[in-house]
């Protein structure tokens, strides 16, 4: 490895955010013994969400720029809630969005052997004592911060004693908020995290990988500078709400350096350190954990994965290109400002990419038959149709037609505005790849419902020009009726109606659920959908992008996610609202 720093990061090459030019200040001043190291540390009590995807950005990001390396680290120091499921999937997540910690594996589990050491040894330095008081009690003694707190009627045990109750803390003689053990810092300081804060605490529950091995585990704020340091870590990024927290975690770290704890890499001692970005959030969803969990619980999705749901794995379900979520989470940007990101931003991101790379294809949603009357009936002629106007190596497919096709019902107008382009009695339309079509008249049912479409074609626009040149003005999308194949489609839209559900918090965010938020419906498509492979993305030409479910679908037989619209219906749903 070289000790050289590099100069030429791809950092280097555009405008530097604040963690960027910290990172590079560290790394050219020697600092970093060398390597840059970060971590992403998730707690496996959930499926990650687009709000991880920008830490996991960040992280990795960050550590790929400076040529170093990031770290996956299960921060799983509270049993009660985590659990096998959830860590594979955040594996799972992290890989599908391209981003890889080589040997980097970590969990906090690992590291409970030493870092129950570790306060040990604080207890013997006097910097840390078992204290009995409640809950309440312990708050109440604590104070606020304009006066000194009140000490804990143990404070000054001596470290023989202390030593003697944790250890019975920790061999569950004590039930769980009976005691615990806390850091002997200052009771007077204005920083109420400074006020001795608690680092063990009693919870006889099993964990989900070392069993019930341990009734104590160790708190957040002791337990993440710990990992930082005992891995190496040189810079710890995490979001805002840890900024206040961020002098407890210098302390820890002054401690493990005093121990001798700290890693030397290449001569030079790590210390690692902690900086706050802003989390992102995003309009029409919620991203508390607990929340996205009682959504799930009460069945109000079908699970962690409903492709509605902010998880990655339901975006991914839904369709999403993890290029298209990278994108985004670069685009938004390292602030650390609190702000709202407009959800339309991701969804522009995930038409951006399905733009350049889904193959089109015909299907109809809301059908009603077209006949060409002065077509034999058993005629069949083949048209050549682009797969991918914006990758021509996408080439094209043959498609066949005949004398009855479905079009779509909103593509005819009995009464059509001047400027409506497309079917209506006596006007012309270009059946896409097709011919020339013009309509003559129709077959209505006894509420005035439109039941067939009748005209004529021209058999030398066969391919879609017209055979003297003249303009067409519109365009329409069509499947031939007696080669459609009926595939299901599960129409999805914006999983909440409003752009802030939890802002109220007078309100129940599930006030706000969109009841029309997954319809389920019926295409007919051309032939060659029904062999789309689970997990495959398309566009059904001008109706938006689809993807086949990668659970759901069988072999010939897929069931379609709409992934997203062609435009932003929503925009336009506002613009008319008047908002
Ligand atoms: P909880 O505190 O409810 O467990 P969490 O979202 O903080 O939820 P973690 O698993 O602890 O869950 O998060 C792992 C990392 O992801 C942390 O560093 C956290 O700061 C970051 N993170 C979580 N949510 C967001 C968000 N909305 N935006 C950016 N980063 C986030
Ligand atoms: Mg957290």
């Amino acid at each position: 490895m070289s000790s050289e720093p590099s100069t030429e990061s791809d950092a280097s090459k555009s405008s530097k955010h604040f963690l960027e030019q910290w990172i590079e200040a560290d790394h050219l001043a020697g600092r970093t013994g060398g390597k840059v190291v970060t971590r992403f540390p998730p707690e496996p009590n959930g499926y990650l969400h687009i709000g991880h995807a920008k830490a996991i950005c960040v992280d990795f990001g960050m550590a790929e720029a400076f040529g170093g390396e990031c770290h996956l680290r299960l921060d799983d120091t509270n049993p009660s809630k985590e659990s096998d499921e959830f860590a594979q999937n955040i594996k799972e997540d992290i890989h599908w969005l391209g981003w890889d910690w080589g040997d980097g594996f970590y969990s906090a589990a690992d590291m409970f052997d030493e870092m129950y050491e570790i306060a040990e040894n604080l207890i013997r330095a006097g910097q840390a004592y078992v204290c009995f008081l409640s809950q309440d009690e312990w708050k109440k003694y604590r104070g606020i911060p304009t006066e000194p707190g009140t000490p804990s009627p143990t404070r000054d045990t001596s470290p023989e004693e202390n030593l003697r109750l944790f250890r019975e803390m920790r061999d569950g003689k004590y039930a769980d908020g009976e005691c615990c053990l806390r850091a002997k810092i200052d009771m007077a300081s204005p920083n109420i995290h400074f006020r001795d804060p608690v680092i063990y605490r009693i919870h006889h529950v099993p964990h989900y990988h070392l069993g019930d091995k341990w009734c104590v585990y160790p708190m957040y704020d002791f337990a993440h500078p710990i990992e930082d340091a005992l891995e190496g870590v040189t810079h710890s990024m995490c979001t805002l709400e840890f900024e206040v927290h961020r002098p407890l975690y210098d302390w820890v770290i002054d401690r493990l350096d005093e121990m001798g704890k700290l890693v030397v890499r290449n001569g030079v001692k790590i210390r690692p350190h902690q900086r706050e970005f802003s989390r992102l959030n995003i309009t029409y969803t919620v991203m508390s954990k607990r929340k996205l969990l009682e959504l799930v619980e009460k069945k109000l999705v079908s699970g962690w994965d409903d492709p509605r749901m902010p998880t990655l794995c339901g975006m991914r379900r839904r369709g999403y290109p993890a290029e298209a979520v990278r994108t985004f989470c670069e685009g938004v940007g390292v602030t650390k400002y609190i702000s709202t990101t407009d959800v339309s931003i991701l969804e522009q991101c995930v038409r951006d990419v399905l733009n350049r790379t889904a193959p089109r294809r015909m299907a109809i949603l809301n059908p009603v038959k077209l006949v060409i009357d002065n077509m034999p009936e058993d005629a069949r002629y083949p048209c050549e149709a682009v797969n991918n106007p914006e990758d021509e190596a996408a080439g094209t497919r043959t498609l066949s037609f005949g004398r009855e096709l479905w079009v779509e019902r909103d593509d005819f107008m009995k009464d059509p505005p001047k400027k409506f382009f497309r079917l209506s009695v006596g006007r012309e339309v270009r059946l896409k790849y097709a011919c020339l079509f013009t309509c003559t008249h129709i077959v209505e049912d006894a509420n005035g419902e439109v039941t067939e479409i009748h005209g004529t074609w021209d058999p030398a626009s066969l391919g879609g020009n017209a055979p003297d040149g003249h303009a067409v003005r519109g365009t329409i999308h069509w499947v031939d009726a007696a080669t459609a194949v009926s595939l299901p489609v599960r129409l999805y839209d914006r999983l909440f109606m409003t752009e802030a559900p939890d802002a109220d918090p007078e309100r129940d965010f599930k006030e706000f659920l969109n009841p029309d938020s997954a319809k389920e419906a019926t295409a007919y498509c051309e032939p060659l959908l029904k062999d789309v492979a689970p997990g495959t993305a398309v566009q059904f030409e001008r109706l938006g992008y689809f993807f086949s479910d990668p659970k759901d679908s069988r072999p010939g037989a897929p069931v379609f996610n709409r992934t997203s619209t062609l435009r932003d219906s929503w925009a336009k749903q506002q613009g008319k609202g008047g908002r």
